[in-house]
């Protein structure tokens, strides 16, 4: 018997008549990130996603695969039952037997005291009722398994049954995914990626929308180093086991590091530098269909994210920008960056092209006029062509798929 694996699919259910649409992008999805584990097969089942892989394909590897689909919302490994041309009296026999050699089975491995049955009916024609079949299911269990009662609020252990057209299914485990929607069914973004924290975890945040990402990274070589710029790849390959591929633009701010340098006020620097970072990645972004720009940025977080600073920063490009962690604390957004994986290489120690040129005090409320006044004095058409021309590529690809 292939093992079976029910895949629920949270929002995209949600979505009326474009629900088969989306399933379908699911499993386009889903088929892509496992295909290399071997012969597996998916295909949506009324509602749900079926993954059958055979026996001799690791579970962790295909929960871990399946949960970095975004629209999955949970999935559960199990066993599943034939039931045609059976009547329900049958039924019950065969399932009870199931459930006790599974019961045995988690007994062997765990202590467990109570359980409880939790059964769904999705085939109506079926004579019993949810109730019933959870009922029934429970005593067979209870007559077997001496060491187990029943504990209906809090049990050590929950088993699930249930019986749709054609077949039941028996599990135990729910393992989370990270819900949202399939990758592709919403536009493309051009996230600003530092080395930091922040950046990556926002990038994962829109992805997960479903929104493909490319990405622009700016450094200030020879100020910074390579081993800076391999960092941000290594992210950007983390990114891409959920994201897909990610087209990664390096761009080089020091020519127009320097020319801020030279001609505004020291204490603007930073706000310059950002304004400046908006508007070569809005060209990128034009060039290759992003429709949106994403950052980092957190209400409050530095000097150049106050209120009055994006403000600033935000008047550089008519591009929409996104600012999916504006209203999260430092330490939901750590969370997260734990969670996805990306935390362990940000906080390695490389410089960034921020700091490199720090003000001692940078303005926190600087005024559009003061600052556009400032800029006036560079030749910003012909820095941005530069920067713009001189952009390199590199192509990051999931990491599964090497
Ligand atoms: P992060 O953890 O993402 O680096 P941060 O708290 O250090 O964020 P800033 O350095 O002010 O914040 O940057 C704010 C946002 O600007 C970042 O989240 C990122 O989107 C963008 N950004 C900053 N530096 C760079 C860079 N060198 N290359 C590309 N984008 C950058
Ligand atoms: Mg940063």
């Amino acid at each position: 018997m292939d093992k079976v694996y029910i895949v629920r699919c949270g929002e995209s259910a949600l979505k009326g008549k474009n629900k088969p649409h989306f399933e379908r992008m699911l499993v386009q999805r889903i088929k892509k990130n496992i295909s290399e584990l071997g012969d597996i097969a998916v295909e949506r089942a009324d509602g749900l996603i079926m993954v059958r892989a055979g026996r001799d394909i690791p579970q962790s590897e295909v929960v871990k695969r399946v949960g970095r689909v975004f629209g999955v919302d949970s999935m559960s490994p199990a066993l599943e039952i034939p039931i045609d041309g059976m009547d329900a009296e049958e039924v019950m026999q065969v399932l009870g037997a199931v459930a006790v050699d599974v019961m045995n089975d988690i007994i062997d491995r765990r202590d467990i005291k109570t359980f409880k049955v939790e059964a769904k009916r999705s085939d109506k024609s079926f004579e019993l009722q949810s109730p019933q079949i959870a009922r029934s299911i429970g005593a067979i269990v209870l007559k077997s398994c001496k060491v187990l009662s029943v504990d209906v609020h809090k049990p050590d252990c929950r088993l699930y049954v249930s019986v749709r057209r054609g077949f039941a299914y028996i599990y135990e485990e729910k393992f989370p995914g990270f819900g949202g929607l399939p990758l592709g069914s919403n536009g493309r973004g051009m996230v600003l990626l530092s080395g930091g924290i922040d950046s990556p975890v926002a990038a994962f945040l829109m992805s997960h929308r479903g929104m493909n990402i490319d990405a622009v990274h700016f450094h200030s070589y020879p100020y910074t180093s390579e081993r800076a710029f391999e960092k941000v790849k290594r992210l950007a390959g983390i990114l891409s086991d959920y994201c897909g591929k990610i087209k990664l633009f390096s761009v080089n701010l020091l020519p127009i590091q320097e020319q801020i340098i030279l001609n505004c006020p020291e204490e603007e620097m930073t706000i310059h530098m950002r304004r400046f970072m908006m508007k070569i990645a809005e060209k990128l972004a034009e060039m290759n269909d992003a429709m949106m720009l994403i950052t980092g940025e957190s209400l409050g977080q530095v000097a150049s994210q106050t209120a009055e600073s994006l403000v600033v920063t935000d008047a550089a490009v008519s591009m929409p920008v996104m600012r999916p962690l504006i209203a999260m604390d430092k330490v939901r957004i750590m969370e997260i960056a734990e969670e996805i994986g990306t935390f362990e290489t940000s906080i390695l120690p490389y410089e960034d092209s921020c700091s490199v040129f720090l003000p001692k005090r940078p303005v926190t409320k600087p005024k559009l006029e003061r600052i556009l006044e400032s800029e006036s004095r560079l030749k910003v058409e012909k820095l941005l062509r530069e920067a713009v021309d001189s952009a390199k590529i590199t192509l990051i690809s999931p990491r599964s798929d090497k």
